[in-house]
């Protein structure tokens, strides 16, 4: 029973011998990229500015995956509070990290200044729901104040909504990821082959890389997986190394006196964020936490009823105000690595084929610098740092 309940939760996206059977048209692509989501498009683009012919291909279309479902938010960092993040990972690799998450957020003002991308430079405030929270906040406030970077911490709730403290880091933003990507790919000059799912890699020469996907057999002189949470679907490689688990969101309809929080607001250790929309709504995102048993290891995006009802009793909780009613809900798959850093590498036996995946959850933070260090690895053989997969062997 155990295991059939498994497998029912992990769907994921098949192709059938009628769908196609191996004499679909040849295509020799330069470079290809597989997945159109944020990181896709951002790997394409450096590819491209190293001169590479691209073709990105996917197996919905440009950013259906979570790449538009996320929150938007623009929080410098990890998951991690950043004391944690030290003892988990080393100083170090923490400083090397947030540098990283730096350069992508400078990458994405690049992107954003170029396109027609809606942003709202709100900041973002890190909340505490707990007094343990708040001791938590004060350790990473200072641990942050002393590698010099600008936050504010607040040992009380500068919401005023029964928070304990918060870490106000006034240099985030919240953006309109679905135009974030459309932006960044249009920026890159790719080409992109929609609804087209890959299904089988294979490095038969040392030079040339063969995709099977349901409408064409690519040879592609360099292939880079950007799949994320679906990687491993993909390839036995990332089973054990990238968990996909499922976030959701709803949004109320548009509030009668407009935005209420002008920060991206985020607590309970990220299990859950708010922010207001472009339109005038309350968005709130989380509620994973109560229901792990549920979310973990899926490729389902389907939303759930029990991670609902949790995001609407925090929304009548935590913003009793709002009378306005829930207008939409949605559910997006993130890619979880297994120690919560991103991983770039190549394949194993298949030194032609990279990838960037496992952004567990924040990808506007770390995926831009990542995707560029991805393609650097890939073409030139560079070293991609505190994120190299080679950490897991
Ligand atoms: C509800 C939610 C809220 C989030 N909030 C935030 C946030 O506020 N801030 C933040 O930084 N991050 C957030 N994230 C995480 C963020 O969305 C991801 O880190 C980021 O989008 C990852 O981008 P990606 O391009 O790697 O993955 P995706 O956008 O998932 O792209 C992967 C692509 O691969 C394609 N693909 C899969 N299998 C195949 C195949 N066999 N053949 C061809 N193509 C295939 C998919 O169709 C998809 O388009 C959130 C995620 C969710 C779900």
């Amino acid at each position: 029973m155990a295991v059939s309940q498994t497998v029912e939760l992990k769907c994921t996206m098949t192709v059938s011998i009628w769908q196609a059977n191996g004499t679909q048209p040849l295509q020799e692509v330069d470079c290809l990229v597989i997945g159109a989501g944020l990181i896709g498009c951002s790997a394409a683009y450096f590819a491209a500015q190293a001169g590479r012919q691209v073709t990105i291909t996917d197996a919905r279309d440009l950013a259906l995956g979570a790449s538009s479902r996320n929150a938007g938010f623009m929080i410098t960092g990890l998951d991690t509070y950043y004391h944690t993040a030290v003892e988990a990972y080393g100083l170090d690799t923490v400083r090397e990290l947030w540098a990283l998450s730096r350069t992508t957020h400078d990458y994405l003002w690049q992107f954003i200044e170029a396109g027609a991308v809606q942003v709202d430079r709100c900041g973002s405030t890190l909340l505490a729901e707990t007094p343990a929270e708040a001791r938590e906040l004060e350790q990473a406030a200072r641990a942050l104040e002393a590698d010099g970077f600008e936050v504010n911490y607040h040992s009380r709730d500068p919401l005023e909504r029964g928070y304990y403290a918060a870490i106000e880091q006034p240099q985030d933003a919240a953006v309109q990821p679905y135009q974030l990507v459309q932006a960044i790919f249009q920026q890159s000059g790719a080409a992109l082959i929609a609804n087209n799912e890959v299904y089988r890699i294979g490095q038969d020469s040392a030079d040339i890389v063969t995709v099977w996907t349901r409408q064409f057999i690519f040879k592609a002189r360099h292939v880079l997986l950007c799949t994320n949470a679906y990687s491993p679907f993909i390839d036995p490689y990332f089973v054990g190394k990238v968990i996909p688990t499922r976030a959701q969101c709803l949004v109320t309809a548009p509030l009668a006196d407009g935005p209420i929080l002008n920060t991206c607001g985020y607590s309970d250790y990220g299990y859950m964020y708010y922010r207001d929309t472009f339109d005038g709504r309350l968005l709130i995102g989380g509620g994973r936490k109560q229901n792990k048993w549920l979310e973990g290891d899926t490729s389902d995006d389907r939303v759930t009823d029990p991670v609902q009802r949790t995001l609407e009793a925090y929304l009548r909780d935590r913003f009793p105000e709002v009378e306005a009613p829930v207008e939409q809900r949605w559910a997006g798959i993130m890619g979880f690595s297994v120690d919560k850093l991103p991983l770039v590498g190549t394949l194993p036996g298949k030194p032609r084929v990279g990838f960037a995946v496992g952004f567990t959850g924040h990808g506007l933070a770390m995926g831009v610098g990542t995707a560029e260090r991805a393609v650097d690895h890939l073409l030139n053989g560079t070293h991609p740092g505190a994120v190299s997969a080679t950490r897991l062997d």
